[in-house]
C-alpha cells in the first residue's frame, strides 16, 4: 500500500500521528504533499510574516522527510475549492491508495476536508483522520448537563480530570527511514509574490531542532519563574512558542510533556509556574473547543450573539492611528510598534491593546482581530479570535463590559521604569521613569509624539450605557 500524508498545520516530523500511522501502513511509500493556496490564505488574513514563516518551516519539513526518503510535493491552488481535485490527480499519479492527515478545526477547514474525504471515497480510497492539534479532542469534553463547557475554569478541570487518569495520548517514536520511491521532492519557494511583505526569519528561525531548542532553554531556564515574569514585556519571561505552536512544528503534547518533566509528572500541583504555564496551553486547546462547539466565532459573529447589537464605532482615523503605534498612549504604542517591527507582542499588551480599542475607542473588535492577523506570525483564527472577543466582552469568559484597563495603571504596573516603551517608542527613550508613560504638554511639544486620541473619560461613559442598554446582556 502506498499513502499519501498531507501536512497542513502540523510541519513537523517528530510527534506527528497522521505520519506514523501512514508510516506504519504504506509498505510500498509514504509521499507527503503540501498545498499552497495564497488567495485562500490572503482571504484568511494572513500576513507576510506567516506566510514567510510557514514557506520556511515547510523547506525545513522537506529536508527532515528527505532524509528518511519521504519526498514533499507541492500542490498549488488558489483556494482550498481546488484542492480535493488536486490531491486527487496526485494521488492517481502515484497509486496512492489512502490519504493520511491531521485535523483542523476552522469552518472552511472543515468543508475542504469533508470534499477531499468525499471524493477519495468516491474513487476507492481511503481517508485516516488524526487528532494533532489538540492534546484532547471537543466531543471528550461535556458539562455533566451534556453540555458544551462556556467557561474556562470549568473546562480546566475536567480536562485535567481526563489528562491525569488517562496520561497522555501515546504517539509512536520517530518514523524510520523509508526506501527510495524514485519521486523527486519539489523545491519550496522562498516566497510567494502577494506575500513579499515584512520578514523577521531572524526572530523567527524555522524547523524542529529551532522550536524544540527554544522549548528546551524555556523549561530549563525560565519555566519556574513563569507566574511572576509572565506579566512583564520588557521581561523576556514568556516561551515565545507561539508561532511553532499556530503552524505545529512543535505540538502541545510535547509542550505538555516537557512541562511535566520539569514537575514530576504534576498536571495542577506542584511548581507554580510550571503549572500556570501548563493553564495557558489549556487556553489554547479551550478556545479550539469553542471553535468547534460554536463555529458562528468563525464567521465574523460574536460567541454573545446579543452583542451583535452594539454600534460599534468605524473611525478610520483612530484606527489607522492605532495600526501605527500613533495614539499617544505610550504603552499601547509600544505594544502596536512591536507587532509591527517583530510579528508577534507579549501577551499583557495584546489585552491593553484591544481592549483600548474596543472599549476606549468603541471600534469593532473585528477591524482589531483582522489587523492581528494580517500582521501576527502565530496568526491563529481560534487564539486570536477568543483574545478579540474575550477583550470586547463578546465572547466566552468574556472580561465583564465594565471591566475596562486603564492603560496608564497598566504601564506604571507591568513596565514600572517605561524600559518597554523607551525600547519600541524612541521618541520617548528621554523621558524619565515618571513621565514616559504619560507625557506632558510641555515634552510632547519637543517630541515627534502625539497628543492623546481620545479622552478616556467620555468614551467610557458611552461605553457603558451601550452595554447596559442590550436586550437579554447576561444570557450567552
Ligand atoms: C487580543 C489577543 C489576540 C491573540 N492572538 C493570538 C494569536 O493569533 N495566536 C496565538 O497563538 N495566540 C494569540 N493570543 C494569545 C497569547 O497572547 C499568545 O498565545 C501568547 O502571547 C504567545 O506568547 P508565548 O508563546 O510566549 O506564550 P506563553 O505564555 O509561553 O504560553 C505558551 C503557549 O500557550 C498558548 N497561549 C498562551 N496564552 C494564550 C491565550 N491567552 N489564549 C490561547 N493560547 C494561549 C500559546 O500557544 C503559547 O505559545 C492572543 C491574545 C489576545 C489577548
Amino acid at each position: 500500500m502506498r499513502a499519501l500524508m498531507w501536512f497542513r498545520s502540523d510541519l513537523r516530523v517528530a510527534d506527528n500521528p497522521a505520519l506514523h500511522h501512514a508510516r506504519k501502513a504504506a509498505d510500498n511509500g509514504v509521499i507527503a504533499v503540501f498545498a499552497v493556496c495564497t488567495k485562500q490564505w490572503a482571504e484568511h488574513d494572513w500576513g507576510s510574516m506567516k506566510v514567510d514563516f510557514v514557506l520556511r518551516n515547510v523547506r525545513a519539513l522537506s529536508e527532515a522527510l528527505a532524509r528518511l526518503n519521504i519526498p514533499l510535493v507541492l500542490i498549488r491552488a488558489d483556494r482550498f475549492a481546488q484542492v480535493p481535485g488536486r490531491l486527487l490527480t496526485l494521488a492517481k499519479r502515484h497509486a496512492c491508495e489512502a490519504l493520511y492527515l491531521n485535523s483542523e478545526y476552522e469552518v472552511n477547514e472543515l468543508q475542504r476536508d469533508r470534499e477531499v474525504t468525499a471524493l477519495f471515497h468516491e474513487h476507492g480510497r481511503s481517508v485516516h483522520t488524526f487528532t494533532d492539534q489538540v492534546i484532547l479532542d471537543a466531543d471528550r469534553l461535556r458539562t455533566g448537563a451534556g453540555r458544551w463547557y462556556t467557561v474556562f475554569t470549568p473546562f480546566k478541570r475536567k480536562w485535567c480530570e481526563i489528562v491525569k487518569e488517562e496520561g497522555l495520548p501515546p504517539v509512536g517514536p520517530r518514523p524510520r527511514r523509508q526506501g527510495r520511491i524514485g519521486i523527486e521532492p519539489d523545491a519550496v519557494p522562498a516566497t510567494v509574490r502577494v506575500f513579499a511583505g515584512h520578514q523577521r526569519p531572524d526572530l523567527w528561525p524555522a524547523g524542529e531542532r529551532a522550536a524544540q531548542k527554544r522549548l528546551n532553554a524555556f523549561v530549563a531556564r525560565r519555566i519556574g519563574d513563569y507566574h511572576k515574569a509572565r506579566d512583564h514585556p520588557a521581561i523576556d519571561g514568556t516561551s515565545a512558542l507561539s508561532p511553532y505552536l499556530a503552524v505545529g512544528v512543535l505540538s502541545a503534547r510535547q509542550c505538555l510533556q516537557a512541562a511535566l518533566d520539569a514537575n514530576h509528572g504534576r498536571l495542577d500541583s506542584g511548581r507554580k509556574g510550571v503549572t500556570t504555564w501548563i493553564s495557558e496551553l489549556i487556553w489554547r486547546e479551550f478556545y479550539r473547543y469553542i471553535l468547534v462547539g460554536f463555529p458562528r466565532v468563525c464567521m465574523g459573529r460574536p460567541f454573545k450573539t446579543e452583542t451583535d447589537n452594539l454600534p460599534w464605532r468605524y473611525d478610520e482615523g483612530q484606527f489607522a492611528a492605532w495600526c501605527a503605534g500613533r495614539t499617544g498612549f505610550p504603552i499601547v504604542d509600544a505594544g502596536m510598534r512591536q507587532l509591527a517591527q517583530t510579528g508577534w507582542m507579549h501577551n499583557r499588551l495584546r489585552m491593553i491593546v484591544a481592549m483600548f480599542l474596543t472599549k476606549d475607542l468603541f471600534i469593532d473588535w473585528r477591524w482589531g482581530e483582522r489587523h492581528f492577523m494580517q500582521h501576527l506570525v502565530d496568526g491563529d483564527l481560534a487564539s486570536n479570535n477568543g483574545g478579540w472577543q474575550w477583550s470586547a466582552s463578546t465572547g466566552t469568559d468574556a472580561a465583564p463590559y465594565f471591566r475596562v484597563f486603564n492603560p496608564l495603571n497598566q504601564s506604571w504596573r507591568y513596565d514600572p521604569d517605561g524600559s518597554f516603551i523607551r525600547r519600541f517608542v524612541p521618541e520617548l527613550a528621554g523621558l524619565t521613569a515618571n513621565r514616559v508613560h504619560c507625557p506632558d504638554g510641555q515634552s510632547l511639544a519637543a517630541l515627534d509624539y502625539p497628543r492623546p486620541i481620545v479622552d478616556r473619560r467620555n468614551t467610557r461613559q458611552f461605553v457603558m450605557r451601550a452595554f447596559r442598554r442590550l436586550p437579554g446582556r447576561t444570557s450567552s
